[in-house]
Formats: structure tokens, sequence, C-alpha cells
């Protein structure tokens, strides 16, 4: 009913949550197809592609820096100021899905085969409540 409510009011506009509704397929194509529109293939190789998810992750940190952690909550209570964030989220998702999809790296397949070995590195009965690294459990 809430969401129902929610829709009513962005009648008009934009979806308000679509990360539901879209598959990483979806997004790995619609990357694709915006830079094969613009010819960028020929730029981007694994190296490139990588430097762009460290230089875009660096524009996100930058809104972070010498903030305290009452500043940071501002940032997201701020429409204005959030919108910003999640630009700097969405460039580094742009890489990272360009990099899957021109390498044909499964991102759902190996984020489980990822989230087995975290599992083992990092078992329930050791790491609850806990920030060690898995080296130090
Ligand atoms: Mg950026």
């Amino acid at each position: 009913m809430e969401q129902i409510w929610a829709l009513s009011r962005n009648f008009g506009r934009r979806p308000i949550n679509m990360d539901g509704e879209a598959t990483i397929q979806e997004l790995k194509n619609k990357v694709k197809k915006f830079c094969e529109d613009r010819d960028w293939n020929k730029y981007h190789n694994a190296k490139d592609l990588a430097i762009g998810i460290i230089t875009e992750s660096s524009e996100l940190l930058e809104y972070f820096r010498f903030k305290s952690e009452k500043e940071i909550e501002e940032i997201f209570n701020s429409p204005e100021k959030k919108e910003k964030i999640s630009e700097e989220v969405v460039d580094i998702l742009y890489f990272l899905l360009r990099l899957a999809q021109k390498y044909n790296i499964d991102l759902a397949t190996s984020l489980d085969k990822k989230m087995d070995k975290n599992k083992k590195k990092y078992p329930i009965n050791k790491a609850k409540g806990s920030n060690k690294k898995y080296t130090e459990l």
C-alpha cells in the first residue's frame, strides 16, 4: 500500500526504485549500447576500465574527505547532495558493468562464488560483530 502511494506521488516522473526490476544483463546491455553508439570500444580495454573504476571511486571519496560521521549523514539527508553521491556511485557501476560486459564476467555467478569463499573466511561464529580481518579471527 505504501508503495502504491509512493508511486502515485511520483506519477509522471522516473520510477522510484528500479533495482528490483532491472537485471544485471539489462544494465550491461544498456552500457554496451551507450558505448558502441559512440564507437568507444577502441578505448575500453581492461586496464583503462579498471582505471575508470578507481578514478570514479576517488571522486566518490572526495565527498567524504575530512567529513565527520555527522556531516556525512547530513550529505545523505540532502536530496541534492545525495544525487551527487548517486552519480559517482553509478559512474563506478558503469565502468564495472562495462568491464564485466566486455570480458564476459558473469557478475551474479562471480558474486555467489566470492560470497561462498567469504563465508568460509568469515564464519558467523567467529566473525559476527567483529571487524577483524579473517587472518586475525
Ligand atoms: Mg564521476
